[in-house]
Order: structure tokens, then C-alpha cells, then sequence
């Protein structure tokens, strides 16, 4: 990995009509976990879904191992994985015929489909469940679910929108387990409201307000004080 970082946001600025979401948003991420934090409407989720590759920024660009992703899609689809914010599952499929279709969908070669499905339900910890259908998934079942078909093409950029909203203590524990288990040779960008998530997980504190990047911190900068509170002063210092 070059001094550029793994993934690099250059300028980015995104309107909606007259709205601008993202202004001038500039990062450099490298190999680690990414806590974003910001509040509702801060643009979190319109970064995470240029970073994507769902949206097009109006300006600026995203540069993956210094090419833009713009041109180099394909490539870069293949090293992405992402979790939505809310995902409509076909609730009549099984776990494991999910997956499966998740695989043909990136492209993963059909000789290698089962071996990889069971790979990422081992990591899930979700093997036993594979033949449930996944209307009859728990809360915490669903997101680990969400979590495998984001993997399931080894990907070294993962972007996790709001993973852990709706779990129940326990639940988010497991969770950010195995995400701590996940994390080697990726960059991964989690946005979310929880921030002892982001205490527990993150390397790195990116703070979005109203579009803008108000600070990119290691978490060691912040240790011993409580983030929702130094996020609150920073942006009443705006
Ligand atoms: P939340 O925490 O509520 O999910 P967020 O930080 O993810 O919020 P975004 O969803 O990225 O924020 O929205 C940023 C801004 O852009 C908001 O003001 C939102 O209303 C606006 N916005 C987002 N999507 C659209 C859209 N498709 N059309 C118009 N405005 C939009």
C-alpha cells in the first residue's frame, strides 16, 4: 500500500437539487476500521453510496490503487463489498440460495459458489441456519447475513451503513466481533449513531456535519472521552 492509501476521496461534492449533501469531502483511508459519525442528514450515506459506486459525485472523484473508480468499475466492484442501511431480502429465499445468487450476481465463478458460501457462514457464524428461510431470521441473524453477502468476494474495501441499529446488546457485541475478525487487509468504513461502536471498533473517527468533513482522527486522539460528547462540541463550534 502506497503513501496514497487504499482508497482516496478527492473533493468530492454531491447536491440533490439545490441541496448540497457532500462539500468538498476529502479522505484518505487506508488498511482499518473507519467509524463515521454525523447526524441525520449529515451525508453519510450518500458518501458511502458514492464510495459504492451507486451514486456519481457532481464533483470530484474516488481513487481506488490511484485509478478513479469512475473508469475502473468493474475492478473495483469486484474488491468492494457493502452492506446497506436496509436491505429488502427475498424473504421466501434460504440463507445459503441467497448467498448463492449473491455469487452469480458478482461474478463469482460457479465452480467456487459453494465452497465460498460456506466459507463466509462459518465466518457468520450462521452455518446451521443456512437452509432457514429468511423471513424466519432473528434481527441479529439478518445483519450477519448482510455482512456475509458483502464478503463473499473477499473484498479489501467494505462499507457498512448503520450495522448495528436494531440489535440488542448482545447482538452488537457478537457483531463487532466479527467485524474485528474481518478487519485484516481491509479498509472498512462504518457509519452509525452508536458510537461505542465506533469506541470499540474504529482505528480511525471521521466526522461528517452538514456535508462537510470536520475532523479525520485516529481513535487514540479521543481515548478516555466520550465521542458523542466531543462530537457535540465540535459541531456547536461550527
Ligand atoms: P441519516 O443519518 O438520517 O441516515 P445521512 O447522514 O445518511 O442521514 P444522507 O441520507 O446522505 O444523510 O442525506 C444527506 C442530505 O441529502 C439530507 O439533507 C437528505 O435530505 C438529502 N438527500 C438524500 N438523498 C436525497 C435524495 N434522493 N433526494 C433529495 N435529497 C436527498
Amino acid at each position: 500500500m502506497g503513501e496514497q492509501g487504499l482508497i482516496e476521496v478527492r473533493e468530492i461534492t454531491k447536491r440533490y437539487g439545490s441541496k448540497k449533501a457532500l462539500d468538498r469531502v476529502s479522505l484518505v483511508m487506508r488498511e482499518g476500521i473507519y467509524g463515521l459519525i454525523g447526524e441525520n442528514g449529515a451525508g453519510k450515506t450518500t458518501l458511502l453510496h458514492i464510495l459504492a459506486g451507486i451514486l456519481e459525485p457532481d464533483e470530484g472523484q474516488v481513487i481506488f490503487e490511484g485509478q478513479d473508480i469512475g473508469r475502473y468499475r468493474k475492478q473495483y466492484n469486484h474488491t468492494l463489498g457493502y452492506m446497506p442501511q436496509s436491505c429488502t431480502y427475498y424473504k421466501d429465499f434460504s440463507v445459503e440460495e441467497f448467498l448463492l445468487f449473491m455469487c452469480a450476481m458478482k461474478e463469482i465463478p460457479k465452480a467456487s459458489q459453494k465452497e465460498r458460501v460456506e466459507r463466509v457462514l462459518t465466518q457468520v457464524n450462521l452455518l446451521d441456519e443456512r437452509k432457514k428461510k429468511i423471513g424466519a431470521l432473528s434481527g441479529g441473524m439478518r445483519q450477519r447475513m448482510g455482512i456475509a453477502q458483502a464478503i463473499l468476494n473477499e473484498p479489501r474495501i467494505l462499507i457498512l451503513d448503520e450495522p448495528t441499529a436494531g440489535l440488542d446488546p448482545y447482538e452488537r457485541m457478537c457483531f463487532r466481533e466479527l467485524l474485528r475478525e474481518l478487519a485484516d487487509g481491509k479498509a472498512i468504513l462504518l457509519a452509525t449513531h452508536i458510537t461505542q461502536d465506533i469506541e470499540e471498533l474504529a482505528d480511525q473517527v471521521i466526522m461528517l456535519h452538514r456535508g462537510k468533513v470536520l475532523a479525520c482522527d485516529s481513535i487514540g486522539h479521543f481515548r478516555g472521552e466520550n465521542l458523542e460528547t466531543v462530537f457535540i462540541e465540535v459541531i456547536n463550534g461550527q
